[in-house]
């Protein structure tokens, strides 16, 4: 038995009809960029979250740009993130023109640790980007009470966490925006690049629709200068045809990783995941760490199953951020555990004889050492 870490074929197949009726209408009413299939998906994903706006972008990296830049941060900012992300997070901050700050995540739930925000805060700091990694949801409403406190912004990078909640709160609602990406392995996911931001703010939103346009609503009519990041309607189609399954594959997730979490339990120095309290974690990865990383990983390798790292090195580990000097103190955690963290497989069409062959596997491992 051979164990993708994704696999995109079998959801595919599992709507076939959906997606290949949905690709020929594009292709039948040429709507390929802008128009009625852009619309109908911003409208749905807008009414899912029970939110004014949703402008549909190229990708999820984008959307945190644009949105830093529309809402008017760049040179001399400061922007607070995380140090265990994807680095679309942080490279956008410095995209806009501003600095990133990197704050170290809880031992427990891998998200931002919301307790060492405040130390990081001072004058030249605009905004806050909290990461629902892995679709577990940071402690939003602390860090937003903070960014109220300081007159902060505060932008929720969604890439990971499609319908995650927290309180019975839909993650993504918390913040002034936030961003999704839709990389065809993300929860929802196109069949190429995509992505949308979110808001209440229709100033905002129409700020950020019109950059994202060459800086044009009405055509020819530039109103300042903007760039070319539009969700095209091949993939829009593709993303309404799956979005009414997405609760399904949620669910299935979640189903998937209770699985996991029973059958590794008591294995080895193993450490399952936590869910937060009253929060709904959506498993876009399920993420175990063991001090024997990398022996495990390759046993797993050797049958057949694939697994990944949800980040083999810590931002500031990364030479594109040499330059900034971070004591390593400043990201204790996240510096021991990019050496622990193992991704297992996952996806909503994993079977329990998949889970239960790689538990196994797991359990093999240990027993045999
Ligand atoms: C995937 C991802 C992004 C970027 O999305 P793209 O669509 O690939 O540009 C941003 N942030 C996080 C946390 C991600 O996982």
């Amino acid at each position: 038995m051979k164990i993708p870490f994704v696999d995109l074929k079998a959801q595919y197949l599992s709507i076939k009809n959906e997606i290949d009726n949905a690709v020929q209408s594009v292709i039948n009413d040429t709507a390929f960029i802008g128009g009625k299939y852009v619309k109908q998906f911003e409208n749905s994903f807008a009414d899912l979250y029970k939110i004014k706006n949703c402008i549909g972008v190229a990708n999820g990296t984008d959307a945190i740009y644009i949105t830093l830049k529309m809402l008017g941060i760049g040179q001399g900012d400061e922007v607070i993130t995380v140090a265990n992300t994807w680095i679309s997070t942080s490279e956008t901050i410095s995209q806009a023109g501003a600095k990133p700050v990197f704050v170290d995540i809880n031992d427990k739930l891998y998200t931002i640790d919301e307790e060492l925000i405040e130390s990081k805060i001072n004058s030249k700091t605009k905004a806050v980007i909290a990461v629902h990694l892995y679709g577990q949801v940071c402690n939003i409403e602390k860090i937003q009470t903070i960014c109220k406190k300081h007159n902060l912004f505060l932008i929720e990078d969604c890439a990971q966490s499609h319908l995650s909640e927290c309180n019975g709160k839909l993650a993504g609602t918390f913040g002034d925006a936030a961003t999704f990406s839709f990389y065809p392995g993300k929860n929802l996911g196109a069949y190429g690049d995509a992505g949308c931001i979110i808001t209440n703010d229709d100033a905002l939103a129409e700020k950020i629709r019109m950059f994202a346009n060459h800086g044009s609503i009405k055509k020819h009519i530039h109103e300042m200068e903007g760039i070319n990041s539009r969700l095209d309607g091949m993939q829009a189609a593709i993303l309404s045809a799956k979005l009414p399954h997405l609760t399904e594959w949620t669910n299935k997730r979640i189903n998937n990783a209770k699985l996991y979490s029973q059958m590794l339990t008591d294995i080895g120095d193993v450490v399952t995941p936590q869910i937060r309290e009253n929060s709904k974690h959506t498993f876009h990865l399920y993420v175990i760490r063991t001090k024997h990383r990398d022996a495990l990983k390759e046993f797993l390798y050797s049958h057949k199953i694939e697994t990944s790292i949800h980040y083999p090195v810590a931002l500031p580990n990364l030479p594109a951020y040499s330059y900034l000097n971070i004591p390593p103190e400043d990201y204790k955690l996240t510096n021991i555990f990019q050496d622990e963290i193992l991704s297992l497989p996952m996806y909503p069409e994993l079977t329990s004889e998949q889970i239960t062959f790689i538990s196994e596997k797991i359990k093999k491992f240990f027993t045999t050492q």
